[in-house]
């Protein structure tokens, strides 16, 4: 099935291309391992009429889990439950027609294997990529990298940027085929949770972008208000990158405590009340998709480059979203 806006572009491309107009984009994550990627088809298709120039795939950190030995004992165990990745990138990329978007992380991996991967990902025509930290691990107080791996997102934005220009970790042979990746980062107009004030987190942004990145996508937000006022203050200190809102609809009532929680953002009052008002999920999950598409609504008036919608893997409610603006 195509879908898509044409491959292979750049992320700025599109938004070059587009002129002005809105475009919709969303991430999804990789099934659980042994799982279908059926599943993740199933919730792609019904979002492919609204014409993504390119999907997100997220990669997730390694986690210990328990192996029940057999013998009343349990085995701890290092491992990744949602890999697949690029292998999701580029199985996307052909089915549809569209550009996509590995997550790639510092945390778990070391520079030499996050360059196997970029080389992965050049072979196969896949030249974006979002450049981040990773969070630390369950059982961590902070984020740990892996020994010989990027400690933070400027790390690995400059690794990739010394690869767009020939320079390979170990200058063994003379390059003639460069990668030209597009570099996507984070940002947070909440700031990030470890970050001592949005301030000093913007100069971190401004870090990233000065060692070349070329857009941001933001972490989700409610209040559209935080969004302006962070891309204003942005402006101000020279970040001239598109800034892409991100965009996720509450759907269960556990989201009010989780969501904070996690991402230490805040929710409007009058959402609360909205959740609070209401009877059952089904009706929380209608509330998330008004309060999204009036979100939306706000940000495609002001002009924002694309609204990037976070499905966690199921597509209803983006899609309902997705009818009303695109
Ligand atoms: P960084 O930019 O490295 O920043 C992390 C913290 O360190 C910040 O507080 C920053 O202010 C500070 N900092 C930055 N540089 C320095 C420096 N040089 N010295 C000291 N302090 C510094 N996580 C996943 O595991 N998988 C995903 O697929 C994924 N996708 C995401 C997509 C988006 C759009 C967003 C917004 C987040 C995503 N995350 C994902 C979460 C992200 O990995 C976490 O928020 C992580 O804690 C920080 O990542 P970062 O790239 O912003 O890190």
């Amino acid at each position: 099935m195509a879908g898509g806006r044409g491959t292979i572009m750049k992320v700025t491309q599109h938004i070059e291309e587009a002129k002005g107009e809105t475009l919709f984009t969303f991430e999804i994550i990789p099934p659980q391992k042994g799982k279908s990627i059926q599943e993740l088809y199933d919730n792609i298709d019904p979002l492919m009429e609204f014409k993504p120039p390119f999907i997100d795939v997220t990669t997730s950190r390694e986690e210990f889990i328990y192996v029940d030995k057999g013998n009343g004992l349990l085995d701890k165990k290092l491992t990744r439950m949602r890999p697949g990745t690029l292998g999701i990138c580029a199985s996307i990329k052909h089915k549809y027609n569209v550009d996509t978007v590995p997550h790639v992380l510092c945390g778990g991996f070391t520079k030499e294997e996050t360059e196997y991967l970029l080389v992965d990902c050049h072979y196969l025509g896949i030249n974006n990529v979002m450049a981040l930290r990773g969070d630390a691990m369950k059982e961590e107080q902070s984020f740990v990298p892996k020994m010989g791996g990027n400690c933070h997102a400027i790390d690995l934005v400059q690794q990739i940027k010394l690869l767009n220009e020939g320079k390979y970790l170990h200058d063994v042979i003379h390059v003639d085929n460069r990668s030209d990746f597009c570099i996507g980062v984070a940002g947070y107009p909440e700031k990030h949770l470890e970050s001592p004030s949005l301030l000093s987190d913007l100069k971190r942004l401004k870090e990233k972008v000065d060692a070349g990145a070329d857009y941001v996508v933001t972490q989700m937000f409610f209040d559209n208000e935080k969004y302006f006022q962070f891309v204003a203050k942005a402006r101000e200190m020279g970040i001239t990158v598109p800034i892409i809102p991100g965009i996720k609809p509450l759907a269960v009532q556990r989201h009010l405590q989780v969501l904070p929680q996690i991402f230490r953002i805040d929710l409007p009052e009058d959402l609360i009340q909205a959740v609070d008002d209401c009877k059952d999920n089904a009706a929380i999950k209608q509330v998330g998709i008004e309060w999204a598409i009036q979100q939306s609504l706000e940000l495609k008036a002001a002009g924002v480059p694309v609204l990037h919608y976070y499905s966690m893997g199921k597509s209803e409610n983006i899609r309902q979203i997705a009818s009303q603006l695109f």
